[in-house]
C-alpha cells in the first residue's frame, strides 16, 4: 500500500474484499491462478449464486434480468430517482484470471456494504451489475448484457450459436432467463443516473506511473473487420511467378500496409491489430488461394479511426490489383469511442487526492461495459494497477492492497454520485 495511503483511511473492508476475491476465484478454476468461468454456464451459475449472496450481505435486494444480468439494489431515500449503476463483469475469457472484470462486482458489493454498516442510506438508489457475456467468445459477441439493458442489441442475436450449437436464447433459458421478455429488463435514459466501473488496468502504463490507480478519460472502441483474399491455386511447382494470382503474398503486403498506415497516425493513440490469419486448404505445395484475415483498428478519435480505416481500405484495394486478386471486407463489430464524463472524472480526481493518492489520466484501450453504457448515461471508470499489463491470462494479478486503494475510490467516488445529503 503507498504509504499515503494509509490503512486507517480505509472505509471499505480489506480483508473482506481480498476474501472475497479468492473465494470467486474458486469457481471455473483453472490450474493455480487462471479462471475458465464462460457465460451463461453451470458454473458461472454457481458463481452468481455467492455473489448474490454477497449482496444481500451488502443489504441489496438481488435480481436476475432477462439479459442474464445479475443486479442487487441499494434503495435510496427516494426510491424513484435515477439509479446510480456500477459494477463489471465475472465471465472470462477461456483461460483467463482471476481481476478482469470481478475486481469491478466485488468492490462494487464492498462500496455498498461499507454504505450498509455506516447506516448510510443515499439519495438515489445504487444498483449493483454483474453483466452477462462481456467477453463475447461463447457466441461470437460479447458486451451482451450491457448492450441488452441500453437496447443495443441486434437481430438475430438470441440465434447465435455456441461451439456446441446452442443458441443463446436456450442458454439463457436454462440460466433461469425469460429471452422472450427482454424488453421489460431495458432501462430508459431517464431511470438512469450515472454509471461507474472499476476495472484492472489490462495495460502497463499504471505500473510505471508506480501509482494503484488511475482515471480513464475514455473508452477507444474498436471496429473489427475481416479481410478476405482470393487468388488463383496451383502447383507450387509449376506455376512461373509471373503467372501466378497468390492470395498469401497480396494478404502479406496488405498487413504490414496497414500497420504502416496505423503507425503513420501523428497522435500516436490509434492501435491496429491483425490478430487472426487463415489460408484455406494450406499446403506446402499448393500457391493460396484464399486467405482470410481480421482487422482490430481503435482510436479514442473516431475521425483519426474512420481516416485510418479509409486509407487501409484503398491501400488493400491497390494491393489487390497489383498481384491480381480479389479483396472483400465485412464489418463485424463498429462500437464508437467516447470519452468518459468530465464531471465525473473531476470527482474521481478529487476523492483521489484526498486520499493523498496521484492518479494519472488515461485512455483505455480495451473495451469495457462501461462504453456501452455511455449511449444511455454519463460514466466513470477508474483503473487498478495489474502486473505487467497482463490479463486474459492466469498470470494476470492485483495486488490486495492495490484492490483495496481502488474499492476505497470507488466507494467515495460512488457516495457522491449517488449524494449522501
Ligand atoms: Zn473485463
Amino acid at each position: 500500500m503507498p504509504d499515503s495511503v494509509i490503512t486507517e483511511q480505509l472505509a471499505i473492508n480489506k480483508d473482506r474484499l481480498s476474501r472475497h476475491m479468492k473465494q470467486l476465484s474458486e469457481y471455473g478454476r483453472l490450474g493455480e491462478t487462471g479462471v475458465c468461468r464462460p457465460t451463461l454456464s453451470p458454473v458461472e451459475k454457481e458463481a452468481f449464486g455467492k455473489v448474490a449472496e454477497w449482496m444481500e450481505e451488502a443489504g441489496m435486494t438481488v435480481r436476475l434480468d432477462n439479459f442474464g444480468n445479475l443486479i442487487g439494489r441499494k434503495d435510496g431515500k427516494d426510491p424513484d430517482a435515477p439509479v446510480v449503476m456500477t459494477g463489471s463483469h465475472i465471465d472470462s475469457q477461456p483461460a483467463g484470471g482471476r481481476f478482469d472484470g470481478t475486481v469491478g462486482v466485488l468492490s462494487s458489493i464492498e462500496a455498498v456494504h461499507t454504505m450498509s454498516e455506516k447506516g448510510i442510506i443515499p439519495d438515489r438508489p445504487i444498483e449493483v451489475v454483474s453483466f452477462c457475456d462481456e467477453e463475447g467468445w461463447r457466441f461470437g459477441k460479447g458486451l451482451f448484457g450491457s448492450r441488452g439493458i441500453t437496447g443495443n442489441l441486434e437481430a438475430g442475436e438470441l440465434d447465435r450459436k455456441d461451439a456446441d450449437g446452442i443458441t443463446r436464447r436456450q442458454a439463457l433459458r436454462e440460466f433461469g432467463c425469460d429471452p422472450d421478455k427482454i424488453p421489460e429488463s431495458r432501462f430508459s435514459p431517464e431511470s438512469i443516473h450515472s454509471f461507474l466501473e472499476l476495472h484492472i488496468e489490462q495495460g502497463p502504463l499504471l505500473e510505471k506511473a508506480d501509482q494503484p490507480a488511475g482515471i480513464v478519460t475514455g473508452i477507444a472502441g474498436p471496429i473489427w473487420l475481416t479481410v478476405k483474399v482470393k487468388g488463383f491455386a496451383g502447383h507450387a511447382g509449376t506455376v512461373p511467378m509471373a503467372m501466378r494470382q497468390d492470395a498469401l503474398v497480396g494478404a502479406s503486403e496488405m498487413i504490414v500496409a496497414f500497420h504502416e498506415i496505423v503507425k503513420e497516425d501523428p497522435e500516436g493513440t490509434t492501435v491496429g491489430t491483425v490478430g487472426e490469419l487463415n489460408v484455406s486448404g494450406a499446403s506446402r505445395n499448393v500457391i493460396p488461394e484464399e486467405v482470410a484475415f481480421t482487422i482490430d483498428l481503435r482510436d479514442i478519435d473516431l475521425d483519426r479511426r474512420n481516416r485510418c480505416e479509409e486509407l487501409l481500405r484503398e491501400s488493400f484495394q491497390r494491393i489487390a490489383e497489383k498481384y491480381h486478386l480479389k479483396v472483400d471486407i465485412t464489418e463485424d463489430q463498429n462500437t464508437k469511442p467516447s470519452y468518459c464524463s468530465p464531471w465525473i472524472q473531476d470527482i474521481i480526481d478529487s476523492e483521489s487526492q484526498a486520499l493523498g493518492l496521484n492518479a494519472p489520466t488515461m485512455m483505455s484501450g480495451a473495451f469495457h461495459d462501461a462504453l456501452v453504457m455511455s449511449s444511455l448515461c454519463d460514466y466513470g471508470m477508474i483503473f487498478v494497477r495489474c502486473r505487467e499489463g497482463i490479463s486474459h491470462n492466469p498470470k494476470e494479478y492485483a495486488s490486495d492492497d492495490d484492490l483495496a486503494v481502488g474499492a476505497e475510490l470507488l466507494y467515495r467516488t460512488l457516495l457522491r454520485l449517488a449524494g449522501d445529503s
